[in-house]
């Protein structure tokens, strides 16, 4: 099955490394999407799985902000961070979480590559490696990563892990290219 002009590689991507539209305002880098990393990824002709962003999902594309308020971008990521963990928010990321759980199962069932998941580091919801919480960013896994492993465990399938950021193209370029020399050594 599956014998046509597809490549039979695919990778996950938080849904912001293809538009940076769905930001929280004050943090795009980008009109659209990371240039460099999406560059890559065409031409790695791999199948690109983006993810729902959960934060436009749960809190809308201004995170219910308090227009009126003197606010800092560290002070949104705090709050967002603090909605994001609460039960909704977490139900919202697992929502989400199965569901790309679900389509890696798939692929993998079928003979398919799966390079792993591209998140956000310093991101609550998508960092990888490093989150944002209380004014600081540190070490840890946001809500939705946390929930995908969970999800992926679930179903007994393996993905692997890797967080970019926007602000840092030439890491962000270096990361994708490990991650699709992952995908051509399967
Ligand atoms: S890091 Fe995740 S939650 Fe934040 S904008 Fe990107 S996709 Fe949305």
């Amino acid at each position: 099955m599956f014998k046509d002009k597809r490549s039979k590689m695919i990778v996950l991507v938080a849904h912001c490394i293809l538009n940076q539209n769905s930001k929280i305002d004050g943090c795009a880098y980008y009109p659209g999407p990371i240039k460099g990393v999406a560059e890559l990824l065409m031409s790695a002709g791999c199948g690109i799985v983006q993810l729902p962003c959960p934060e436009l999902m749960h809190l809308g594309l201004d995170r219910r902000v308090d227009r009126q308020s003197a606010r800092t971008i560290e002070a949104e990521d705090t709050r967002v961070a603090r909605l994001m963990s609460e039960n909704a928010g977490r139900s919202c990321c697992r929502q989400i979480a199965e569901e790309a759980a679900y389509q890696v199962q798939e692929y993998l069932k079928n003979g398919f590559e799966v390079g792993g998941m591209l998140g956000i580091n310093g991101s609550p919801t998508c960092g990888v490696e490093t989150i944002w919480a209380e004014r600081q960013e540190e070490p840890g896994r946001g809500v939705l990563i946390q929930e995908l492993v969970e999800a992926c465990q679930g179903r007994g399938v393996s993905l692997h892990f890797k967080g970019i950021k926007a602000a840092k193209p030439g890491e962000a370029i270096a990361t994708t290219k490990e991650m699709l020399w992952s995908l051509a050594a399967q």
